[in-house]
């Protein structure tokens, strides 16, 4: 498998440590607010990627974190905890806020068929690992102390910069002016592995005993103590979106090379975002959508994941209502084309031409998805294939197979039932129909159209199905 390493800008040849074992690390949700649908792609992505990988055979340990703790506003050491923050705002405790906002992001994670991670791991239920980890580095000389907390120092670490290919004094002139800066802090690169409860946190309302007095984790040291925890210093893939490649990741990178002395990851892969008018949807910008935005206009999750295949993971996606509608229709369209193969169901004799067509598809399939994850083009060849002349039954099996990869839960897609309402109008529009009475057969089928149905005429009969959500 062919993929694209941030750390060496490069697309490479992907080889697991311990075949056919790949370890898969994901920087998980603050859980402070509610999850958007630009949360959705990058999870969806990642998921796209676990999927292709035992799609190819491995065999994917895959842990992912939950930050209930630690994670300022700015990505750097500056602004509020997002979790006091968020607590703020709801008037709850913040034990309350993260216990909410999980359960909504897990119910966003079923909504989307992301199969859940082995191992799903909360911050606050690994303090001790992270102090074990700032001991270590402490003990290394790799950190310092100031009134307010332990930093990192990125000075002595030589490679600081490599992800984001920024050396250290780039990065310290392009630094933005922090709000507030700890005037004992040497490096504006420098960041808190533990913040004391004092000054600004005083009353910070998660705390726990530490070597350097009470207080509670910077964000950066919990990704790293929990995938070394879970799956060894070095893992072969760790993911996030690209704002975290110059801070997040770079310093995952430094505390855990500088603590072990391996390489923390192989292959860093990193998601795109999705965007609106051209902007990165967020909450800052109040530019988000939810799964309760979706419903309302219609459009299914998985509607929504067909939309997010479409787009490879290293590009933009900028979210319209049009599109996700086309997606919609695109997505019903494909449900009906399994309804009508699963109604051809008998197998027929396949001859080797039509053999040798279905293992076409197969490798071409497999080739795009094992190319840096070309899904578009999966998808692509998947709607060839539907629209080939090979038979219904192996169309179907083959169909199921790239749904694998997918996630769109084709093999559960049920014919809808037709409300009886629907179905008294449509009788009686037939029987209008029946007697020439063509007026009010025309009325009968718009008041189905406004019931979001259209009635299609056979030649025995008639047909009711689900309008497109286009023209709902
Ligand atoms: P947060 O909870 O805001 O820290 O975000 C969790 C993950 O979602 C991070 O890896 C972000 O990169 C990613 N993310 C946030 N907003 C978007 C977006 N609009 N499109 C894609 N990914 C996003
Ligand atoms: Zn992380």
């Amino acid at each position: 498998m062919k993929l694209y390493n941030t750390l060496t800008r490069k697309i490479e040849e992907f080889k697991p440590l311990s075949p056919p074992l790949v370890t898969l690390y994901t920087c998980g949700p603050t859980v402070y607010d509610y999850t958007h649908i630009g949360h959705a792609r990058k999870y969806t992505d990642d998921d796209i990627l676990k999927r292709s990988l035992a799609y190819l055979g491995f065999k994917v340990k895959h842990v992912m974190n939950i930050t209930d703790v630690g994670h300022l506003t700015s990505d750097a050491d500056a602004g509020e905890d997002k979790l006091e923050k968020g607590a703020k705002k709801a008037g709850k405790s913040v034990w309350e806020v993260a216990n909410f906002f999980t359960e909504f992001f897990l119910k966003m994670i079923n909504c989307f068929n992301i199969i859940m991670p082995d191992y799903l791991v909360k911050a606050t239920d690994h303090i001790p690992d992270m102090l074990q980890l700032i001991i270590k580095l402490e003990q290394s000389g790799y950190t310092y102390e100031t009134d307010e907390a332990v930093y990192f120092d990125t000075s002595k670490f030589s490679n600081y910069g490599r992800l984001s290919g920024q050396k250290l004094e780039e990065k310290l002139k392009g630094a933005r002016k922090e709000v507030y800066i700890d005037p004992k802090k040497k490096n504006t690169t420098d960041f808190a592995l533990w913040f004391k409860r004092v000054g600004r946190f005083k009353n910070h309302s998660m705390h726990w005993n530490s070597p350097w007095g009470d207080g509670f984790p910077g964000w950066h040291i919990e990704c790293s103590a929990m995938s070394i925890k879970y799956l060894g210093q070095t893992i072969d893939i760790h993911t996030g979106g690209t704002d975290h490649i110059p801070i997040h990741h770079e310093n995952e990178i430094a505390q855990s090379e500088a603590a072990t002395g391996k390489i923390f990851v192989r292959f860093w892969v990193h998601h795109e975002f999705l965007t609106v008018e051209g902007q990165k949807m967020s909450k800052s910008l109040d530019n988000f959508y939810t799964l309760d935005d979706l419903q309302k206009k219609g459009i299914e999750s998985l509607a929504l994941r067909y939309l997010f295949l479409q787009t490879h993971y290293r590009k933009l996606l900028n979210f319209t209502w049009k599109s996700a509608q086309a997606a919609q229709d695109a997505y019903n369209k494909l449900k009906e084309y399994v309804l009508s193969l699963r109604s051809q169901g008998q197998r027929t004799f396949l001859s080797s031409d039509k053999l040798a067509q279905l293992d076409k598809f197969r490798d071409r399939f497999r080739q795009a998805v094992s190319n840096d994850l070309q899904i578009p083009q999966a998808v692509a060849i998947m709607w060839e294939m539907l629209k080939s002349n090979i038979p219904s039954q192996d169309k179907l099996d083959l169909l199921y197979e790239f749904d694998q990869v997918f996630g769109l839960k084709l093999n559960e897609v049920q014919e809808e039932k037709i409300p009886e309402e629907i179905l008294d109008l449509a009788q009686k529009r037939e029987e209008a129909r029946k007697r020439g009475d063509f007026s009010t057969s025309d009325k009968l089928r718009s008041q189905i159209a406004e019931k979001g149905y259209i009635v299609e005429d056979l030649e025995k009969g008639f047909k009711i199905k689900p309008s497109p959500a286009s023209l709902r």
